[in-house]
């Protein structure tokens, strides 16, 4: 990053985002304004941008994860690139503060001009289990998760003797019908029919995948005709579509729905609904379901003249009083608004105003299927997946990434999809976890792995006895621990846990529990003093009643 202080009659332009709002409007300025005229800076949490749209392409591995994404200092080679997380943002002082990197310190960014493109985040709120179990899916480092946890669960489901895990795995859900869950969902239903072949316990087992939407029909962006088109389209390739539904909450082995149905599965994409980032969140200005408030030359709600909003995080009304819908095509177009906008700003014109009302959609429905409504015209099946990809090919910026797209498409087309994992998972670390009444946190038998400590809830612990009864040893409350014994005698389970009411714990697995018990003695001491209370209880409730009395 160029530190040198610009001169006194240079402008500072500092952009928030780096997806299609904030990249196209350093790019649009970078065309628009000279050097002296302004310094030009964008804050993004990675250094590349993400074309979403073809996002989905990345779980089958039909494009390469590198080729979805494009590094933003080639893209706007005169914009100062700052990757790091934006933190506060003070508009009153007209100051941006981003985190600290190598160097335990913050950065200040002072600004003449702000843009705010941050987009949103998938929002679990009021959805119990969500955020332990259930994957967005909306960056590069979600297609990478969402790709190896699905070749994961073909691996675990080919080896599992279970023949009811073995359906839990192999069954995939997806929330919200938009572009997004329909082309999730059509990718996982072709990579894993397709991949399925190369597992010699798999190829004869089916596998489900359900998309819930909460409306009467997917693709709610699109005409009837195409969204029915659609529905049909991926019923006739096996997808299970349940509409006016919605997930509710979910637990690691299962998908609770609105209406009380439950999917068991091991997989849960979630796209919908959707927030503001946390760092807009606490932004006091102009809101409107959940966005930023702007004007039709996109600046914001009292602060005209200074900051601009625009994409997934901003409300943007054209003239014609229309919301532009949250898509790339209307993000680009509000970026070369803006970027007018700033360089009127800074030279005296007069504001241009949001005028685009879209130029049509387009939804991939996997392999050989798509929907397209372009210009009024309406195409559906091969023709309009052709058109599809020749479109969103044409769209990606540079000829180095069309060409390796486009070559990542021919040998999709004759090689089976690759099935390598990227395996970089770290050692899994302490988490959360999420049970409703009547879940199975462990079972008699089962290998100690972890030591669960209950946040909210209650769970009974249980005996199996030789005649295939249950005796209820004890109840545990919030604030109680449980699992140590296992642990710390290096045995199976000897008791059944299972949870009472809906129930929010804290799992410490064994390498970290052991970590902390030989670094922290008193921490350790805990655990063994428990174990130790509990097994003198069990002899004590498996002795003879007078032997207890004496
Ligand atoms: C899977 C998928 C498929 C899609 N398909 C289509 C399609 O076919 N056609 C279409 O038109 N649209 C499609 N969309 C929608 C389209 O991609 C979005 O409307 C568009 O990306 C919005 O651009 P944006 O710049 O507002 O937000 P984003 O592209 O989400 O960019 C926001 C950027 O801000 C960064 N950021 C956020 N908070 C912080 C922070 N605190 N610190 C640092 N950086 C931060 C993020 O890392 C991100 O890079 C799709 C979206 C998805 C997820």
């Amino acid at each position: 990053m160029n530190t040198s202080q610009p001169p006194a009659a240079t402008k500072r332009i500092v952009i928030l985002g780096g997806g299609f709002a904030g990249v196209y409007t350093a790019r649009y300025l970078e065309k628009l304004l000279r050097p002296e005229e302004a310094t030009i800076t964008l804050i993004n949490r990675e250094n590349y941008w993400v074309y979403q749209p073809m996002l989905s392409e990345v779980i089958s591995g039909s494009i390469g994860l590198a080729n979805v994404v494009s590094p933003i200092r080639r893209l706007c080679p005169r914009t100062n690139l700052v990757t790091r997380e934006i933190e506060e943002i003070d508009l009153a002082n007209k100051v941006v503060t981003v985190s600290p990197g190598f160097r335990p310190r913050q950065l200040l960014l002072h600004y003449d001009y702000l843009v705010i493109a941050v987009g949103n985040v998938t929002n679990f709120y009021g959805m119990p289990g969500m955020l332990e179990n259930a994957m967005p899916f909306k960056t590069l480092a979600d297609a990478m998760v969402l790709r190896n946890h699905v070749i994961r669960t073909l691996e675990e489901a080919e080896v599992e003797q279970d023949a009811e895990l073995r359906r839990k795995l192999l069954t995939f859900v997806v929330g919200g019908g938009g572009f997004s869950g329909v082309e999730v969902i059509a990718e996982i239903n072709d990579f894993v029919g397709a991949v399925k072949k190369n597992y010699l316990r798999l190829r004869n087992e089916p596998h489900r995948c359900v998309l819930i939407h909460s409306r009467n029909r997917i693709l709610p962006e699109m005409a009837e005709p195409l969204a029915l088109f659609a529905q049909n389209t991926l019923r006739k390739r096996g997808v299970e579509i349940l509409l006016e539904e919605r997930l509710a909450a979910a637990t690691s082995e299962k998908a609770i729905l609105k209406s009380g149905v439950t999917i068991p599965c091991k997989t849960i994409v979630c796209t919908v609904p959707s927030t503001l980032p946390l760092v807009i969140q606490d932004l006091e200005c102009a809101k409107e379901a959940g966005r930023l408030v702007t004007n039709t030359s996109l600046e914001l709600k009292d602060y005209e003249g200074q900051v601009w909003a625009l994409g997934d995080c901003a409300v943007v009304k054209t003239v014609s009083g229309d919301r532009a819908p949250p898509t790339a095509q209307h993000a680009i177009r509000e970026a070369t608004t803006a970027a007018s906008n700033i360089a009127a700003a800074i030279r005296g014109g007069s504001q241009v105003q949001f005028t685009f009302e879209g130029l049509g959609t387009l939804a991939s429905l996997g392999h050989g299927a798509a929907v397209a409504q372009i210009l009024g015209v309406k195409l559906s099946g091969l023709m309009a997946w052709f058109l599809w990809r020749c479109i969103y090919l044409m769209k990606m910026p540079g000829l180095n990434r069309k060409v390796r797209i486009a070559t990542d498409w021919m040998l999709h087309l004759l090689f089976p999809p690759d099935l390598a994992q990227t395996k970089l998972e770290p050692e899994r670390g302490i988490q959360n976890q999420h049970f409703q009444p009547g879940d199975l946190v462990f079972q008699q038998g089962d290998l100690g792995d972890s030591v669960y400590v209950i946040e909210k809830g209650e769970c009974d612990v249980l005996r199996e006895e030789p005649d295939g009864s249950q005796k209820l040893l004890a109840t545990l409350k919030t604030g109680d621990y449980f699992g140590e014994m296992a642990l710390l005698s290096d045995q199976s389970r000897n008791a059944t846990v299972r949870a009472r009411t809906a129930m929010n714990v804290l799992i410490i697995p064994k390498g970290n529990f052991d970590k902390l018990r030989h670094s922290v003695p008193a921490f350790g001491e805990i655990f063994r003093e428990l174990a130790r209370r509990r097994r003198e209880e069990n002899v004590k409730s498996e002795r003879p009643r007078d032997l207890v009395e004496e």
